[in-house]
């Protein structure tokens, strides 16, 4: 009989006080729980502890530590590059935590780290309140917070970052504490934009923003028309006012309602807009840009509750496809840039692969760089290359088209990336990303994480 001691049967055995659920390789739903949203990450850690709560959280986090075990934080799972979870380590997954507690009077939402955006947004719907998040429903709230939130709602109310109030984590050495502009005050600035690298967000606290009913949906075009569309877009957007957001994007048009059998599949450019406000204001801010091109294929925009807007591509994007994406800052569109747009829109691998580019003004450049660590608050918009299929066979391709789009107008981008938006693309992408704030996360990181415990991130590698 083998006498090894599996990082599983050694929780079991030392973590007596554990109240969630510890799930190793020999267990009969692991192959479930050690899913992640991205088809193409396939690891397989030693040891899943499904917390309970932050008590369970400082076990786990204390385990891998003590154990010298590779550790990763699971929250919605959602990440492109897979990095909530790992090979041969502890993935601590958050999916139980998932308590949402909204106050209406002091328009603040209080929520787990195990969260997934739709959960939040119809949380807070009921009261006619939203805090900017991202657009899709089923994205984790923990990820998409940390690394930042670009979203629907960016234009006018900022990034996801610009409301967390504060935060409620386990540190590296297993202690809990809360930040805020008032209690760690270094940790509540690393945590807006640094990611997972300074400890276990176990709950978030958001601001709240009146916003209830808003205008959505798409405006399509032929993707042959993408070069005049995406002229006058990126001239008409900057000077859209804020309650307006639209961002660019090529499509393949889904062969299924609510789109016009006329077009389905057919590769299209468009505009996928959310107007905070009533529908006559709607259609007053986006005439500039309707009357100045082509008659559109489809301009399916209506007034809709904000969770509908934000759950409208659920069904398209379900779990357990491939993706692989690349991504990139703008500050400008250059013609040669609007050029290699249209080429590489004609010629997306796949029905599902896209590319969307996020508006970042308005109210995200009200904060200043160094205000939070996400320090590219002069460019215009996020960009996300992504070759997504349910066909593993289509690997390939969608990779190879996402690397190419990218390399093609890498030279024409502010130079880093949304680090939420990356691959494993190294350190120096990273630090690329941050610019001036990565020496200051650095210091940071040395004091909250200086062993780099929390390491399965887009890392910040502790100041020597
Ligand atoms: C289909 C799709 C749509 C997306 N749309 C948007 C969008 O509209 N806007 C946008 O900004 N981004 C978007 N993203 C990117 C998204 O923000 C990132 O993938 C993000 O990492 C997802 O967070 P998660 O919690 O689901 O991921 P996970 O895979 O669970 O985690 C990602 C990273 O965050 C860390 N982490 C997660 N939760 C916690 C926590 N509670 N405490 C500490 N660390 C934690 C993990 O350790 C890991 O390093 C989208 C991604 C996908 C796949």
């Amino acid at each position: 009989m083998s006498t090894v001691t599996t990082p599983a049967q050694a929780a079991r055995r030392e973590l007596s006080g554990f109240q969630g659920r510890l799930i190793g390789p020999e267990d009969g739903d692991y192959d479930e729980a050690r899913k992640v949203y991205n088809a193409m990450i396939d690891k397989r850690p030693e040891l899943i502890a499904r917390c309970a709560g932050p008590d369970d959280v400082a076990l786990a986090v204390g385990f891998a530590r003590e154990h010298g075990l590779l550790l990763a934080v699971r929250g919605g799972g959602h990440n492109g590059a897979g990095l909530g979870t790992c090979d041969g380590g502890v993935v601590i997954d958050l999916s139980l935590l998932r308590d949402i507690d909204v106050d209406p009077q002091a328009r603040t939402v209080r929520v787990g780290g195990g969260c997934t955006w739709g959960e939040v947004d119809r949380a807070t719907n009921e009261h006619g309140l939203a805090t900017p998040s991202g657009i899709i429903a089923t994205t984790g709230v923990g990820g998409l917070t940390l690394g930042g939130g670009l979203g629907h709602l960016t234009r006018k109310f900022g990034l996801t970052i610009d409301n967390l109030l504060s935060a409620d984590l386990v540190l590296a050495n297993g202690v809990r504490v809360h930040a805020s502009a008032e209690e760690h005050p270094d940790l509540y600035w690393a945590i807006r934009g640094g990611g997972g690298n300074f400890g276990v967000v176990t709950s978030f606290v958001f601001r709240l923003h009146d916003v209830d009913t808003v205008v959505g949906g798409p405006t399509f075009w032929p993707a042959e028309q993408a070069a005049e569309v995406l002229s006058v877009y990126r001239e008409f957007l900057p000077g859209a006012p804020r309650e307006l957001n639209g961002f660019f994007a090529f499509h393949t048009v889904p062969p299924a309602p609510p789109f016009p059998e006329e077009i389905h599949l057919r590769k299209v450019c468009g505009i996928v807009w959310c107007h905070v406000g009533d529908e006559a204001a709607a259609a007053k801010a986006m005439a500039p840009m309707l009357d100045a091109v082509p008659q559109p294929l489809m301009h399916g925009v209506a007034p809709m509750p904000h969770p509908a807007l934000q759950s409208a591509f659920d069904g398209l994007y379900p779990a357990g496809e491939q993706w692989y994406w690349r991504a990139d800052f703008v500050k400008e569109i250059p013609d040669a840039a609007v050029q290699i747009h249209a080429q590489y829109g004609a010629d997306m691998p796949t029905m599902k692969s896209t590319m969307h580019m996020y508006p970042i003004d308005g109210a995200a450049h009200d904060v200043d760089a160094a205000d939070t660590p996400w320090s590219y608050r002069d460019a215009r918009w996020g960009s996300v290359f992504a070759g997504v299929d349910p066909d593993p066979a289509n690997v390939d391709a969608i990779r190879d088209w996402s690397i190419g789009y990218f390399e093609a107008l890498h030279p024409h981008s502010a130079g880093g990336a949304y680090v939420n938006m990356m691959m494993d693309e190294g350190q120096e992408r990273v630090r690329a990303s941050y610019r001036g704030n990565y020496d200051r996360l650095a210091r940071i990181k040395a004091t909250y994480d200086p062993d780099n415990l929390f390491r399965v991130n887009q890392n910040i590698e502790p100041q020597a």
